[in-house]
């Protein structure tokens, strides 16, 4: 581990990334450190291409497009032909067209490429995998810097980003002196968005539902998944439809209720893919479904600097553009990052 830099970023996902990049760019020397073994957080993507975590961006979402195009990555509108269904007890009915689908685009390959580009753009060693910090330590008097601790050792930084949902950090993290009782009440209510979600991908060898005029989406009031896509990719060289579910899910219950609305032929994915994101440590804390308060995200003490400009937040849950989104995450850094660069004028 580096033990001397001028910032620590504690996150390797969107915002973490995005700003260690901008920081870089500055002349500001930094170490992100993340606890998992992989960079992306929240932006997850298997094997063939499909999307654990997010999945879509929307043209007006300026900060996620400047990245896709530094990254060079490709584009494609999501698949939005054909008739959504709508299953309710009882039944499942084909609608007159799509309204579920309008607008979103994607990333081929999967959106953790756009953590993968950004990593891949940072000096070589920015990014320390598989170090999960674990306490900050805050100087009162003599020494301004911020001593950091992880479980693979201790670093010093001027100061420290927690790119991380602040209830997360909250909940994995120790600091001393104590956080302001205002910051504390404010980061540990914070919702993490999608973290209360379970997500399940069952992939194809073709998308065959869009033979029968199907555009692979519904809406459901059976459960256990409530809102279906079609993910398969740019070229349709397979098929994939994913949901969205709150309750605990296995594969049999999965592909037992995309036949009974997509047909048999859903009966028997090559594969399914399932991530409980409320029971990830890194993303979300424990009672994260208790966690409902949307209106937190963005508080004016989630976006300010404390302890003197040696602590900041920059999750996607404290940016008032797109909160929750990518687009979101990529604002925090940025702002993060602009308040970083002026307190060193
Ligand atoms: C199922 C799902 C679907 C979604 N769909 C979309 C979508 O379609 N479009 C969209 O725009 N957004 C979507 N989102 C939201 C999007 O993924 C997030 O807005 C974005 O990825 C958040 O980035 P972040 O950097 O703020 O946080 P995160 O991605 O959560 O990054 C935080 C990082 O910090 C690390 N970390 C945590 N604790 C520690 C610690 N103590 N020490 C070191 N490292 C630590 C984590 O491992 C992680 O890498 C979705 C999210 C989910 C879960």
């Amino acid at each position: 581990m580096r033990e001397v830099v001028d910032v620590v970023v504690v996150g390797a996902g969107a915002s973490g990334l995005r700003l260690a990049g901008i920081l870089d760019q500055a002349g500001i020397s930094v170490a992100v450190l993340e606890a998992r073994a992989r960079v992306g957080g929240r932006l997850l993507s298997v094997d063939p291409g499909v999307d654990l975590g997010a999945t879509w961006f929307w043209q007006n979402e300026n900060e996620v497009r400047e990245v896709i195009q530094e990254c060079g990555l490709e584009t494609f509108p999501q698949h939005a032909r054909g008739n959504m269904m709508y299953q309710i007890p009882g039944s499942v009915q084909e609608l007159d067209g799509n309204p579920l689908d309008q607008s979103a685009w994607r990333i081929a390959g999967g959106t953790q490429k756009l953590a993968i580009g950004l990593a891949e753009s940072l000096p070589p060693e920015t990014v320390q995998m598989s170090t999960k910090v674990i306490a900050l330590h805050f100087e009162s008097t003599g020494d301004p810097r911020v001593t950091v601790s992880t479980d693979q050792g201790v670093c010093t930084a001027q100061c420290v980003v927690l790119a991380v949902p602040p209830a997360t950090a909250l909940a994995n993290i120790s600091f001393s002196p104590e956080l302001p009782a205002d910051l504390v009440s404010v980061a540990s209510s914070t919702p993490v968005w999608m973290g209360a979600v379970t997500k399940a991908v069952a992939i194809y060898d073709s998308p065959f539902w869009r033979e029968r005029g199907l555009a692979g989406s519904a809406m459901s009031h059976v459960g256990p998944l409530r809102e279906i896509h079609d993910v398969s990719d740019v070229n349709a060289s397979f098929g994939a439809l994913f949901g969205f579910s709150r309750e605990r899910i296995s594969e049999g219950v999965i592909t037992a209720q995309l036949a009974e609305i997509f047909g048999p032929e859903a009966k028997t994915p090559r594969s399914v893919h399932i991530k409980d994101w409320s029971s990830s440590e890194f993303t979300s804390p424990p009672g994260v479904h208790q966690l409902n308060d949307y209106q937190l995200f963005g508080s004016k003490v989630l976006r300010e600097a404390h302890f003197g400009g040696r602590l900041f937040f920059a999750s996607t849950e404290t940016s008032i553009d797109s909160p929750g989104h990518i687009e979101g995450a990529f604002a925090a850094a940025r702002r993060s990052a602009e308040s970083i660069i002026a307190m060193r004028r």
